[in-house]
């Protein structure tokens, strides 16, 4: 084997896409990636802290971290905060560990400045009208909370060009086998570090 440094991985989507549930699936299938988690000033729902799914921040806390430019991103969404802690990504990417953002696309646009290496997964739902339904079945949802989300998530389409691939959430298995593929895909690819190989044990290719 030859080391070389983790890839980034940016999962956006409109909310109620299903991108959760694809983390979830891939982190499930494979033990090469991890996830970054985010810190948030938005109020824990239910069950969320013990899940470990965010860091939960007030306002201020977050805020100063923001000015001690601690974040590799951050946003302000449905108003509330969430970023990115900087430090654990890099770290993570440093020891060789591939790593995934779940991030909005304002996050996505900030990475690609900073880290350009980065790639972008995009996830659709199967339809708007498919999109709508799914929003409908969380339950906490409020009819204005739900308007505010879906008229979001027609704003966030738009940003679907600046992204590398797109996987449309129809059934999960398959997007989770079409993420998980993306990932290999990368992995194999010739302009990615390919020295590091020819230099490794097995090769000793002399500079
Ligand atoms: P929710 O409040 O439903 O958990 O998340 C709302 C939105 O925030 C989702 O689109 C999610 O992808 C996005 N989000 C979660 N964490 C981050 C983050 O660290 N940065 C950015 N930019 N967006 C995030």
């Amino acid at each position: 084997m030859f080391e070389r440094k983790g890839q980034l991985f940016i999962l956006s989507g409109p909310s109620g896409a299903g991108k959760g549930s694809i983390v979830k699936g891939i982190m499930a299938k494979r033990d090469d990636i991890f996830l970054s988690i985010s810190a948030t000033s938005r109020q824990p729902r239910k069950g969320e802290v013990e899940q470990g799914s965010y860091v939960f921040l007030s306002r201020e806390s977050f805020e100063e971290k923001i000015k001690k430019s601690e974040y590799l991103e951050w946003a302000e969404i449905f108003g509330n905060l969430y970023g990115t802690p900087k430090e654990p990504v890099f770290k993570a990417l440093e020891e060789g560990n591939n790593i995934i953002l779940e991030i909005d696309y304002q996050g996505a646009l900030q990475v690609k400045r900073v880290y350009s290496d980065a790639i972008f997964v995009f996830v659709l739902p199967p339809s708007l009208e498919d999109l709508r339904q799914r929003m409908l079945k969380r339950d906490s949802e409020t009819e204005e909370s739900l308007k505010t989300r879906y008229y979001s998530a027609l704003e966030e389409i738009h940003y679907l060009e600046r992204y590398d691939y797109f996987i449309i959430n129809d059934t999960l298995e398959e997007s989770v086998n079409k993420l998980d593929a993306i990932i290999t895909a990368q992995s194999c690819r010739v302009d990615r570090d390919v020295l590091s190989l020819l230099r490794s044990n097995s090769w000793k290719l002399q500079e």
